[in-house]
């Protein structure tokens, strides 16, 4: 890798985290500000909860004065029962007395549901204000550490600017200009190269840029997104391994199967393809570099397992599967399309099974069983 990349993937990383850094300090004082809200929240309820309070106090107060009004009334309704003249006269005041009377009852009930509601009330203030309490002493907390955490930040940011001015220039000068004008517009100015594609933008590359950049002799950019490009060669092996373990398995009891043998009597290396249709199964046999059929088709008595045991042992087994049809309309020879996905398979399982052995080397695995399993 060149020596101006490496400095510019450092640079990139120290763009990444001076942005973060910027972006964290910007979001605390919105952070402070949405916990102030949520403390006025509580103080505005502990403020209701304490006007309801004085609104029943008040209340009351109205209903004693009230019951003192009545009961004045009724001592002087009293003092006139002494002066009157006429039987009608003192019934009238008489129910004037007990008229007063029920009205005294009617606010002393009001009064004691007043008393009772105020219990429950008390409580709701009281609440209240533990709550406020100890929200307070939350917020003063959180407050101090976004204080603190932005102090830190700002620490941290003056020593990522500063190495980030000695990144810059350890970096060719027109490359930098380059890097920083397309990291302006896409937030990145360098990505890397995998599978022959540019990360940055996901466009495949054209086979003599990638092999420009995988060579790593000259700095190269990308064509679609302009970002320059590099290519990490440990990354790339880590997308193969993928690769390989992504491989389809063909499954054991398939009504056709396909294999590859390294000898078949004089023949050397061949595919073999075996069928089972109707209680019969048949057999092909191919070369493995032409793909042209070698001998006849054969056909057994029951299934290619039982009937052909001795041609699949030691075997290793690929994904294939065409109708036979298909295959009739070959005629003597494979198409090359079917026949390069049969040999790109066959790379597959035994890259595989080089993974497999080298994993478990003291537990060797028969090429049937890891091509099959
Ligand atoms: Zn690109």
């Amino acid at each position: 890798m060149l020596p101006d990349i490496e400095n510019l993937l450092r640079l990139q990383e120290a763009d990444k985290e001076i942005r973060r850094l910027r972006d964290e300090v910007a979001e605390l004082p919105k952070r402070v500000a949405a916990i102030e809200q949520r403390l006025a929240g509580t103080k505005a309820q502990m403020e209701k909860a304490q006007a309801a309070v004085k609104a029943d106090e008040a209340s009351r107060r109205k209903h004693e004065t009230a019951i003192t009004d009545l009961r004045g009334k009724i001592s002087k309704y009293r003092d006139q029962s002494l002066d009157v003249k006429t039987n009608e006269q003192y019934k009238a005041l008489l129910h004037e007395i007990q008229f007063a009377e029920k009205e005294i009852a009617a606010n002393e009930d009001k009064i004691l549901e007043l008393m009772l509601n105020g219990d429950a009330r008390e409580k709701e203030v009281k609440a209240a204000q533990a709550e406020l309490l100890a929200e307070t002493a939350e917020i003063e907390k959180e407050k101090a550490d976004a204080r603190q955490r932005t102090a830190e930040d700002e620490k941290l940011l003056a020593e990522w600017n500063a190495k980030r001015d000695q990144m810059r220039a350890g970096v060719d000068e027109d490359l930098l200009r380059h890097y920083e004008r397309v990291a302006k517009f896409r937030g990145t100015g360098i990505s890397e190269v995998r599978d022959h594609k540019c990360m940055g933008c996901q466009v495949m590359l054209r086979p003599q840029t990638y092999n420009e950049v995988r060579t790593g002799q000259q700095t190269v950019v990308c064509d679609s997104c302009q970002r320059i490009l590099y290519f990490d060669p440990a990354k790339e092996m880590n997308a193969v391994e993928k690769e390989l373990k992504r491989r389809h398995h063909p499954k054991i009891d398939a009504p056709q199967a396909w294999y590859y043998r390294a000898e078949f009597g004089d023949a050397g290396e061949i595919l073999l393809c075996l069928t089972n249709s109707d209680g019969q199964s048949s057999r092909r046999i191919f070369d493995m570099h032409t793909g042209r059929l070698l001998g006849d088709i054969l056909s057994r008595e029951g299934n290619y397992r039982q009937a052909f045991p001795e041609d699949v042992t030691g075997a290793i087994r690929l994904n294939g599967n065409w109708t036979e049809n298909e295959i009739d309309a070959w005629g003597a020879e494979i198409p090359m399309v079917a026949l390069d996905s049969l040999h790109f398979d066959l790379d597959a399982a035994r890259a595989e099974m080089h993974t497999q052995s080298a994993a478990t080397s003291t537990h060797p695995l028969s090429s049937e069983h890891s091509a099959a399993s």
